[in-house]
């Protein structure tokens, strides 16, 4: 295990912003884990983790040291239908979603081509076309950092909702998350009422899906809408899309009849970020090499040497426009740095 100094973060995010880390360690067992954090004890210095960087925005250099998740490692228990996979947390989250199908499980397909690693997905319960990770997860284990001592999760412990989890919040800073549990299944459980895959699969002729076909339709559908972060520096959805009251969205569909709006189980209403955003007339924007996409509003876009500041500052103005408009707050989903 190396300590490294002043390095610059650009190739650890998916935004790509320059920034320099005082010291970086990458980390391939609990063992390196736990002496990264006796170092950055030892030190006085304050410590962040990292895994695939494709949730996160640098907004200046990073005191302390960065702690880069690698540890790997795949075990698997099969028990008549059900599979539990046991990953290490440093495991790429999409080579998982991969392997499941290849083996011919079924569960994570509608999660394919998700950037990042397995130890961020519970962090904020990634979720895509109508799956979230919540669905699979068995639990993780997680080291707490204050006393070293490793525990097991279960999905109670995680608190798990929309794009949130009890490690975004209360254990924020004090918990690592090093390996995670899922359940698939040896039978074939799909989702496919989500538009986009039900439109897909239709126009690829495919009447009775697979987990490989549902996966193939994913992935297609993403390499079309979806800015790669290869190409132009990006962290995904720059905001959760807000989940209302009623009687907000009443208020808005007075104005604005046709506003996309799903109704959730409890009777709140989730509003599509995107359409907020685009209505408000951001979509394309550019200011230098920072804006918002040409074809997803939603996702902020470094085209080359913007700065994290220049990011949060059309952030804020984009918040600041959708509450002046719709009257809704726009939360981050990105961890800003
Ligand atoms: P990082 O960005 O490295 O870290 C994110 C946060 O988690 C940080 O606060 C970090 O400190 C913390 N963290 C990382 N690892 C650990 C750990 N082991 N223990 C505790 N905390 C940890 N998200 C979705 O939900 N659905 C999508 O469909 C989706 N699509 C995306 C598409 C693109 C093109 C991009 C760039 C992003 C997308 N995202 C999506 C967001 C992102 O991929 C996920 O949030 C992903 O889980 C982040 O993983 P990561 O390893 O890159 O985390
Ligand atoms: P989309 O299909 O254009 O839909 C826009 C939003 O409306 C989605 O975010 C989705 O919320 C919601 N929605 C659409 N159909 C829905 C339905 N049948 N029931 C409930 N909600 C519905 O979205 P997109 O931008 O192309 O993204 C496709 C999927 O990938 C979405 O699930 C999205 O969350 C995910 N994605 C996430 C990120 C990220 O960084 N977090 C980035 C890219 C894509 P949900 O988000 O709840 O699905």
């Amino acid at each position: 295990m190396t300590i490294d100094r002043n390095i610059d973060l650009a190739p650890y995010t998916t935004f790509g912003m320059h920034a320099a880390a005082e010291h970086v360690v990458v980390v391939t067992t609990l063992d390196e884990l736990r002496q990264a954090l006796a170092w950055a004890h030892e030190q006085a210095l304050p410590w962040r983790i990292l895994g695939g960087g494709s949730n996160v925005l640098l907004t200046g250099d990073v005191s302390g040291l960065v702690i880069v998740m690698r540890i790997a490692g795949r075990d698997v228990t099969i028990d008549g239908d059900d599979v539990l996979i046991t990953c290490g947390a440093g495991e790429v989250w999409h080579d998982i979603v991969t392997w499941t199908v290849e083996q011919g499980w079924s569960g994570l397909e509608n999660m394919a081509l998700i950037p990042g690693t397995i130890g961020a997905a519970p962090m904020q319960n990634i979720g895509a076309y109508g799956v979230e990770q919540a669905s699979c997860f068995v639990s993780c284990d997680v080291l707490d950092v204050t006393t070293g001592t490793v525990t097991t999760f279960d999905r109670d412990a995680c608190a798990f909702g929309y794009r949130e989890s009890v490690f975004k919040h209360a254990l924020r800073d004090t918990a690592i998350i090093v390996s995670v549990t899922y359940r698939v299944h040896q039978t074939a459980r799909l989702v496919t009422s989500y538009r986009d895959v039900a439109d897909e699969l239709h126009a690829r002729g495919v009447q009775v899906p697979t987990p490989r076909d549902v996966f193939d339709a994913v992935v297609a559908i993403r390499k079309r809408k979806l800015p790669d972060p290869a190409e132009i520096g990006n962290a995904g959805s720059f905001f959760k899309n807000p989940v209302v009251p009623r009687a907000t969205y009443d208020t808005l569909a007075t104005s604005y009849q046709d506003a996309p709006h799903y109704v959730q189980a409890d009777g709140s209403i989730k509003l599509p970020a995107a359409w907020l955003i685009d209505t408000c007339g951001w979509k394309g924007y550019r200011s230098g090499d920072a804006g918002v996409h040409a074809r997803q509003a939603l996702v902020l876009v470094n085209y080359g040497s913007a700065r994290g500041a220049e990011i949060l500052d059309i952030a804020q103005r984009i918040q600041s426009d959708v509450r002046e408009r719709f009257g809704v707050e726009l939360e981050r989903e990105v961890n800003v740095w």
